[in-house]
């Protein structure tokens, strides 16, 4: 990975007294440190990637310090690394975006909540739900109460957020069971303060060894007969161990408001929106002072009974602020109360809405209709009226729009390297007939979108050739599956490849190489070509994927006979390998790999290069692509191929031409595909390739001038 961390990486080892300033999930990275972790690992994924990415920067501080941090494979083997704690005295922390990174991990995390654990384990996940969320709308919640795990929920608050972490590793210990931390995008990257402590090196790590293992003990396995044991010690020891622990340290807040009588019970994560949504309805002043009395669960499974009891039991009502569905904390409260004879109305779902993200806007209305209802001698005036303003804002902004927008879908870089192989596939399909595609995790997934609009499912990451299993057998054509490096490593060489070999499927595979985990911030693979690699490379702007071969050789080792390798740009080429692997004889798996380095990763490699070399007055040659617009027949099918942003059009020169013709704006890389579309496809010859030429030698100058003389010779003077 080419981005640094070198600034963050330093914030990791300020000690005791200093002043951290920083994102939500640095902080949280830190107190790990100060918690005295032993070993971290994980699996990239939005908002929690930077975690992860800064440990790995950090290599030689944590070496220091005894920490080992294990770039994992996916989540599962994140949290089987886990089991580590089951045994041994141990801090362990993982983290993954969560609800789909749960969803892989699922196997472990029940196999490590079952036996308990002895050391302390804390998951940190990336809670990527709602608005601008790229995953299914689900929570973690349903995993905390099936295998019985904590489930933190800090409020937005650096140095609540902290202590989270110190104490969550505590109650696990003093629990037994794993507990998770949820983190919403809004924490990981809100910016705060909070006073440091010293770093705590593990007392059993790389530095200090254990010299003997753990004695055999039935009882640690989740096996049965004991997993019965198990399941009476979750019920009977452990989750009133952590009951007692939330109470004695005061976990969870109560704030007590001047309207006492009503309460509020919010999801501690969602305090800072609620607190706004207060003072919006001038209920609560900026410091967070606010009119109803709140209880905010920094922990919000399991939930200590007698807390909600004692903060229910003389309000007029209560309502519960709790995101997503189905409303896990809201029945529980209900039962709670219920079972104790206690009959303070309780509302949440109803005045707030069953699904979707709970934003302040949507708390507020919420609220409103609550205490409209509860309390209408509360009076939210100025919070109806901003109420309506909004409301009436977003009509004024409709109606002048007479229509909706245009959707704006995320794209491809300018000059990404999976672009080409859809505008192949495109052209593949002219010549084949239209085929099943399935799609699958990745940067790759954009092509569901326009100008190409492929991908028949999405089933998951790595996914992709499992999920036609059932189709290819039923279809006239074969059926298609695509996926990245990193989905091949992720998940799909065992659900997919071992798969399809083994049942002697008659698919189409394409990988998509571009050397990273590129959706998820181009972390590195075990297919990344190395530094050395990039390092001894004459010219920094050539790709360098070429120089790792794991992949090829990995299907080649587990017995894929139909194997091409090819470039991704050279689309004619592309749509000739898709031709052959849609028509040859061979009945079993063919598999095409799209190699093509990461644009966006080549260009955080290239750019610092080409700045070097200026700096140095060394000649430097780039590439740019334009299109002469004399040529150009102005129907556009060039860009219809191709989608990329740099390409676009532009009013002609032409008084006599009408229709805008093809241009192609300053961000062009130079990546080719444009001339490579224009010959496959066999569109009009209107593009060019350019040399930008910077500190050009005495043989660039003589060569500039005779061009310029020849010319010349044949311009009208
Ligand atoms: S990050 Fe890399 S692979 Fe992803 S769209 Fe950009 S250039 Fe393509
Ligand atoms: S050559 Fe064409 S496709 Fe490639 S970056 Fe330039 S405009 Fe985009």
């Amino acid at each position: 990975m080419e981005v640094s961390f070198s600034r963050e990486a330093q914030m990791l080892r300020l000690g005791r007294g200093a002043l951290f300033h920083g994102e939500g999930i640095l902080a949280i990275t830190k107190a790990l440190l100060q918690s005295g972790v032993a070993y971290v690992g994980g699996y990239q994924g939005a908002p929690v990637s930077h975690l992860l990415d800064v440990l790995v920067q950090s290599h030689e501080y944590l070496a220091e310090l005894g920490v080992h941090v294990e770039a994992c494979s996916n989540e599962a083997s994140a949290a089987a690394m886990l089991g580590a704690s089951i045994h041994y005295p141990l801090r362990g922390a993982v983290t993954w975006k969560s609800i789909v990174g749960t969803n892989v991990a699922a196997d472990a995390l029940s196999n490590l909540a079952s036996p308990g654990v002895l050391g302390g384990v804390l998951i940190i996940v990336g809670e990527d739900y709602g608005e601008g969320a790229s995953v299914i709308q689900e929570r973690t919640y349903a995993y905390a109460l099936k295998s019985s795990l904590i489930l933190l929920d800090p409020r937005p608050d650096l140095t609540r957020m902290v202590r989270i972490v110190e104490d969550g590793f505590a109650l696990s210990e003093a629990s037994n069971m794993p507990a998770m931390l949820q983190l919403r995008i809004r924490a990981c990257h809100m910016r705060g303060s909070f006073v440091c402590s010293d770093n705590a090196a593990p007392a059993v790590s790389p530095l200090h060894l254990m010299e003997e293992p753990a004695a055999f003990d039935y009882a640690k396995l989740a096996h049965p007969p004991v997993t019965y044991g198990q399941e009476k010690l979750k019920g009977e020891e452990r989750i009133p161990a952590a009951r007692r622990y939330i109470v004695e340290h005061q976990l969870n807040e109560v704030f007590v408001g001047h309207h006492d009588d009503i309460g509020i019970v919010v999801q501690g994560g969602l305090y800072n929106s609620l607190i706004r949504a207060l003072q919006q309805l001038g209920l609560a002043d900026a410091l967070g002072n606010a009119g109803p009395s709140i209880l905010a669960l920094n922990v919000i499974c399991p939930l200590v009974p007698e807390q909600i009891h004692a903060f229910c039991l003389a309000k007029r009502a209560v309502l519960v602020v709790e995101e997503g569905q189905p409303e896990f904390i809201e029945q529980e409260i209900l039962a709670i109360l219920r079972r104790r004879d206690v009959n303070t109305p309780v509302q949440g779902k109803g005045p707030l809405p069953m699904a979707g993200e709970y934003t302040v806007e949507v708390i507020a209305r919420g609220l409103a209709d609550f205490l409209a209802r509860v309390a209408p001698e509360l009076a939210i005036g100025p919070g109806t009226a901003w109420l309506a303003q909004t409301n009436a804002r977003r009509d004024a902004v409709a109606a002048q729009l007479a229509k909706p927008l245009p959707p704006r879908p995320p794209q491809f870089c300018i000059g990404c390297p999976e672009r080409p192989v859809f505008a192949a596939l495109k052209l593949a399909q002219q010549d084949i007939g239209p085929v099943h595609i399935a799609a699958d995790i990745g940067c790759h997934a954009f092509a569901t979108f326009e100008p190409f609009s492929m991908g028949h499912s999405i089933l998951g990451y790595g996914m992709s050739l499992a999920s036609r299993a059932g189709v290819s057998p039923m279809m006239n054509r074969r059926a298609l599956a695509i996926m990245g490096d990193g989905g091949f490593w992720h998940n799909g060489l065992l659900t997919g490849v071992q798969s399809a070999l083994f049942n002697g499927d008659d698919a189409v595979l394409v990988i998509l190489k571009n050397g990273y985990t590129s959706a998820t911030g181009t972390q590195e693979i075990i297919s990344t070509p190395t530094a050395d690699a990039k390092g001894d490379a004459a010219d920094k702007q050539e790709s360098q994927v070429h120089t790792n071969r794991l992949i090829e050789q990995t299907l080649e080792g587990i017995g894929v006979k139909w194997l091409r390798t090819v470039n991704s740009y050279h689309v004619a080429d592309m749509r000739a390998a898709l031709d052959d692997a849609f028509t040859t004889d061979f009945a079993g798996l063919k598999v095409i790999i799209a190699e093509g380095e990461c644009q966006l990763e080549r260009q955080r490699r290239v750019r610092p290069w080409q700045a070097q070399m200026l700096q140095k007055r060394k000649r430097l040659v780039r590439v740019k692509y334009g299109v002469d617009e004399d040529t150009c027949s102005g129907d556009h099918s060039c860009i219809r191929l191709s989608g990329c942003p740099t390409l676009s059009v532009k009013e002609s020169s032409d008084p006599l031409r009408v229709d805008p013709v093809a241009t192609v704006l300053d961000g062009c890389v130079g990546c080719g595909l444009c001339g490579e579309n224009a010959h496959a496809a066999s569109l009009c010859p209107s593009f060019y390739r350019g040399e930008v030429i910077q500190n050009p030698n005495w043989r660039d100058r003589v060569a500039a001038r005779v061009r310029s003389a020849v010319i010349a010779l044949f311009q009208p003077a």
